[in-house]
């Protein structure tokens, strides 16, 4: 029997989590959780699935809960999960809270040595060189849960040697906009930005999606996860979401993945470690599948060459780009900015800040607070 911890349990990954887990009652026991605020829903996971541990960032949420569910060990402090995350008990962390917020239990279940499974991409983005180090350090395995690298991770598994690689492509499904030139997407309002065609999923990657920035985040988590250069990868759109990402080794053969696109199956397969563990799927229909592919669109060359060159950079770059980008989403979100403004934050704010390499997380937390402020400036020299 394995033991999860799962941080961010109320989310869209953590509900994809629970699904796997409830088919899986004989291998997979739910420990613990961790989430932001919403009550209803902790207490519905307590019901079907009675973890033992409780962490609620929110105090009044974790009051009500702890009052209906006096058994539960239920707290509000972090020195607490600290302690659960570190427990020789928990066998596997699920990284899946959302943004920056989740870099820093992310780095204490590598620096415990668990095996870490990473939906969080954010924390790679931002901290990949210390994420990676500390892992090296700890002995952490970490398996990513992100479908385009979960899709890497089976055709090349992390640490095994790259040197026969040739190419690695990442699938985009392109999101909602696929077919609108960036040009014309000035007033898409954030009801249009959140209906993905392919994908059901929380408000911040939603957007990430339709603004394509969701695929130079997952470009800098691959060169991260998997320590290749960026020049190693290509981003071509793939409009089904059929196939998360392809491996081409140097004797021409090129591996894929393919699924239908339902994040069960990238966490079914982190969660087997080893071995595959049953989940009910729909079976793709070979007979009528129709697949197609075509280029990165050239409106997004900017975005695209700023995340190679950050893949390049290291350092601080990956933290101010997704904080810029984490602030303009937000504004976007509350109809401050609009949807091409987003661009515009992240591209004036990585200008307007300078870069460096630190070497602790809490100068990493220091550094994230300035391109925070900053990228707030810029949003408001543009309202
Ligand atoms: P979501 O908004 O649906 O859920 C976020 C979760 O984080 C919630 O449980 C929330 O309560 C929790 N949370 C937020 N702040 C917290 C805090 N300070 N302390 C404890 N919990 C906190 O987001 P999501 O779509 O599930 O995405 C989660 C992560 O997984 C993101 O980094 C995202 O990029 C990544 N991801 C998601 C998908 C997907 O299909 N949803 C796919 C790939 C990667
Ligand atoms: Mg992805």
């Amino acid at each position: 029997m394995k033991n999860i911890l799962l941080l961010g349990a109320t989310g869209s990954i953590g509900d994809s989590v629970l699904k796997v887990v409830r088919q899986n009652k004989d291998s997979l026991n739910l420990y613990g959780i961790a989430a932001g605020k919403n009550s209803t829903k902790v207490e519905e996971i307590i019901k079907s699935f009675s973890p033992l541990n409780i962490f609620i960032d929110d105090e009044d949420a974790c009051k009500v809960v702890s009052s209906r569910f006096p058994s539960k060990n239920i707290f509000n402090s972090e020195d607490e999960l600290l302690n659960l995350i570190q427990a020789s008990e928990v066998d596997i962390v699920i990284s899946a809270i959302v943004g920056f917020a989740g870099l820093k239990t992310s780095m204490m279940a590598v620096n415990a040595g668990k095996t870490v499974l990473i939906a969080n991409k954010e924390s790679v983005v931002a901290a990949g060189e210390l994420l990676m180090s500390a892992a090296n350090l700890s002995g952490a395995k970490i398996i990513p849960i992100d479908s385009e690298h979960n899709a890497i991770f089976q055709c090349l598994p992390i640490g095994q040697s790259t040197e026969s690689v040739n190419k690695i492509i990442i699938t985009a499904s392109g999101g909602p906009f696929l077919d609108i030139p960036l040009s014309k997407l000035s007033d898409m309002p954030p009801e249009a930005a959140l209906k993905h065609p392919k994908w059901n999923m929380g408000s911040k990657i939603s957007i990430d999606s339709a603004t394509l920035v969701n695929k130079c985040l997952e470009l800098i988590e691959a060169r991260y996860l998997f320590n290749l250069n960026e020049k190693f990868f290509d981003l071509v759109i793939h409009p089904q979401s059929i196939i998360h990402s392809v491996v081409t080794y140097i004797d021409g053969s090129s591996i894929a993945q393919m699924s239908n696109p339902n994040m069960e199956v990238p966490i079914a397969n982190a969660l087997g470690e080893e071995c595959r563990i049953p989940i009910k799927y729909e079976p793709l229909n070979f007979a009528d599948l129709e697949l197609t592919f075509k280029e990165f669109p050239k409106d997004r060359f900017q975005l695209e060459s700023l995340a190679r060159e950050i893949c390049n950079m290291g350092g601080s770059s990956g933290l101010v780009f997704n904080a810029a980008n984490e602030i303009a989403v937000e504004s976007f979100l509350s109809k401050h900015i609009s949807f091409c403004d987003i661009y515009e934050v992240i591209y004036r704010t990585f200008d307007s800040i300078s870069l460096s390499k630190p070497s602790d997380i809490e100068t990493l937390n220091e550094l994230n607070k300035e391109a925070r402020m900053e990228a707030h400036k810029v949003i408001k020299s543009l309202t």
